[in-house]
């Protein structure tokens, strides 16, 4: 049964992810999310609905339109598939059961892909997707009799992202940071709480100078960065896909070492 429970979230976490994909590509360009139907990019066939299967689709056709031959971007399966595994590691995290916990990480989870592509392609963070995100977030507290801590989450999460951002306006005499960013925090802090928020930070501006770095190294090499702005955005959501599943380990074990009782 949990075998067959399994197989489902796996498929449910692909659908979602090729859900994703349309919002991905049509939210900033403030297309609408349900008409038209899918279609191809280059030749505006639509696409039928047994040559949009997520990841079987892209397989058996070979990465091309139908129509048109155009490549599909390998994105596409990409997303789906991640989107697939995430919500398989969430169901086991979850000890194979639809537990609250279950669709609050899934819930996490899906914004976060769909925003971190948003930025990389458009370095923009879309509001129709974070602040709902913190309506979502204070409801499932609401359920799980924490919403004060989610309430300070969204203070301290957003807080700290403004006060880097204003600091790096000082600093740099130009907006380094986004005002995305400050509501993407806010949006991890009525998920996360309070501490597990603060987890997040360190670790995105870890990430950020870890694989950010290596970035625009590799990219300078190769043509000229017009623009040194660094979209933040993926690299918060990784850190809060990590808080989410092993911050109270990590919270835990800080307060043990620093602060034993
Ligand atoms: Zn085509």
């Amino acid at each position: 049964m949990t075998y067959l429970a399994a197989v489902f979230v796996f498929i449910f976490g692909s659908v979602i992810g090729s859900f994703l994909n349309v919002l991905i590509w049509r939210l900033p360009r403030g297309e609408s999310i349900i008409f038209p139907g899918s279609h191809c990019p280059k030749c505006n066939h639509p696409i039928a609905f047994y040559d949009n299967i997520p990841i079987v689709s892209y397989i058996i056709l070979g990465g091309r339109c139908r129509h048109c031959g155009e490549r599909i971007s390998l994105r596409y399966p990409l997303v789906e598939g991640l989107c697939a595994l995430g919500f398989l590691f969430a169901f086991w995290y979850s000890g194979f059961s639809f537990s609250l916990g279950f669709f609050k990480s899934i819930y996490l989870f899906s914004s976060l892909v769909a925003i971190s592509f948003i930025d990389i392609d458009k370095r923009i963070i879309p509001e129709a997707l974070t602040l709902p995100g913190i309506a979502v977030g204070l409801l499932f507290s609401l359920f799980e009799h924490d919403i004060l801590n989610s309430l300070i989450g969204i203070f301290v999460g957003g807080g700290i992202l403004l006060c880097f951002g204003f600091i790096g306006g000082v600093m740099f005499k130009k907006e380094s940071m986004g005002f995305g960013d400050v509501e993407l925090m806010a949006f991890i802090g009525a998920f996360l709480g309070w501490q597990k928020s603060i987890l997040v930070v360190i670790l995105a501006a870890f990430f950020a100078v870890l694989l950010g770095g290596g970035l625009l190294l590799l990219k300078s090499r190769k043509r000229k960065v017009d623009d040194h702005y660094i979209p933040f955005g993926p690299y918060i959501s990784l850190a809060a896909v990590i808080a989410c599943f092993y911050g109270q380990v990590m919270v835990d074990f800080y307060i043990n070492s620093f602060f034993p009782a």
